[in-house]
């Protein structure tokens, strides 16, 4: 099929996606003279928007201090000391041997499940784990099986028939799963993965890091689990409001992974000024206690008012999807909640599957409760 036709079919199936006329603007997206408050965006503690942190970061910045590229790898010249600071800021946190960070958690992804599998390895991940975890797997040699969503029940079932079959089986989940808002049972995946001595259990944490826990830390953190974990990823660009991301790992691992890992061997590493921002957040993440609890309440209010409406909403966090299942119905409603100033996207197959389109409303902290009060009004009429 070549492209014309491949876009005559995605348009029949309302599929085309095309880039937005919105612009961002703080809290809200611009639409020539409408203004919309954005629910769209996966800075959920508001950080991404803060001027008052943005401005106490550049005064602390030094005259001619300020270094915007790294221009090269890290293994080559691009190795700075605020890159080594962060990663053991980081272990430092997570109480764990060591952490190493990357350019995004694409890159994350991408790069580490390719570098720790072989023909050896099975993994088992989640149906509903991100493309970037997918696309990982597909560039690594492990064979592949996907479990349904959160089926722990037939996940115990594969690992029972495959585990003498190979050398290393990876279960890979999110903590918090990027469409759903619902969460992994991450006790018993730890349990599970625990009652075999080849099994190892890949974590990403991309959606809860800064949202869960005492010190923002995770769902892992949440739940006392954290040194349980293999390989625990996160990521900067959503409550971190910066980019990038890390994994929390043993010494070897991180070794092994500086020889190993292709997107971060082969990539220009981010720029120090982007690194230091990071650190000056990850340094204050304890700090957001109230913020959390105030994105817990705020989510936990529209949950309840979406089962009230009769939706079926999985959620438990503040990734709230309305689900809806046609796409086109979907487009419908989501552009009813734009006119009515409030910026939430439809997401549609292929990133969700087919027949469960939804739109999908991520809330964060720096929402006003009157503005949530007026979405829920709006969400009752739609
Ligand atoms: N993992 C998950 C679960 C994600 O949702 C995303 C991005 N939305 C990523 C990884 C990729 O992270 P990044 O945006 O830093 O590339």
């Amino acid at each position: 099929m070549d492209i014309e036709d491949k876009f005559t079919q995605l348009k029949a199936e309302n599929n085309f996606r095309t880039l937005p006329s919105a612009v961002n603007s703080g809290r809200f997206m611009r639409d020539g003279n409408h203004t919309m408050l954005n629910l769209a965006s996966n800075d959920y503690l508001g950080i991404a928007n803060n001027h008052k942190l943005a401005n106490q970061f550049m005064e602390k910045i030094p005259p001619n201090g300020a270094k915007m590229s790294a221009a090269s790898s890290r293994l080559m010249t691009g190795n700075f000391p605020i890159h080594r600071n962060l990663e053991d800021l980081l272990a430092e946190l997570y109480g764990a041997e060591s952490a190493l960070v990357f350019n995004s958690g694409y890159h994350a992804n991408t790069g580490i499940l390719p570098a720790i599998s072989d023909s050896g390895t099975l993994i088992l991940a989640d149906k509903l784990v991100h493309a970037s975890i997918i696309d990982g797997i597909r560039l690594s040699d492990a064979k592949f099986i996907r479990y349904h969503h959160n089926n722990y029940e037939q996940l115990e079932h594969l690992l029972q028939e495959y585990h003498s079959k190979y050398e290393k089986i990876i279960i890979v989940s999110e903590s918090l799963f990027s469409m759903d808002g619902d969460k992994a049972d991450l006790p018993l995946l730890v349990k599970i993965k625990n009652s075999y001595q080849n099994v190892l259990l890949y974590l990403d944490e991309a959606h809860s890091f800064g949202v869960f826990g005492e010190k923002g830390l995770g769902l892992a953190e949440e739940v006392n689990c954290i040194s349980e974990v293999d390989f625990l990823v996160g990521t900067f660009g959503k409550a971190a409001g910066s980019m990038g991301a890390f994994v929390i790992c043993k010494q070897i691992v991180k070794d092994y992974l500086i020889n190993r890992m292709r997107t971060f061997i082969f990539s220009t590493a981010l720029p120090p000024i982007c690194m230091e921002w990071t650190y000056f957040i990850i340094n204050q993440f304890p700090k957001f206690q109230y913020e959390r609890e105030y994105l817990k309440k705020i989510s936990t209010a529209l949950i309840e008012v979406l089962k009230a409406c009769g939706y079926n909403c999985p959620s438990s966090s503040q990734i709230v999807p309305i689900l809806i299942g046609d796409s086109s119905e979907t487009i419908q409603k989501s552009e009813k909640l734009r006119e009515n100033g409030f910026y939430a996207l439809p997401v549609r197959p292929p990133t969700v599957p087919p027949g469960t389109s939804r739109i999908r409303i991520s809330l964060t902290a720096d929402i006003r409760t009157e503005e949530i009060n007026d979405l829920i009004e709006k969400i009752k009429a739609l």
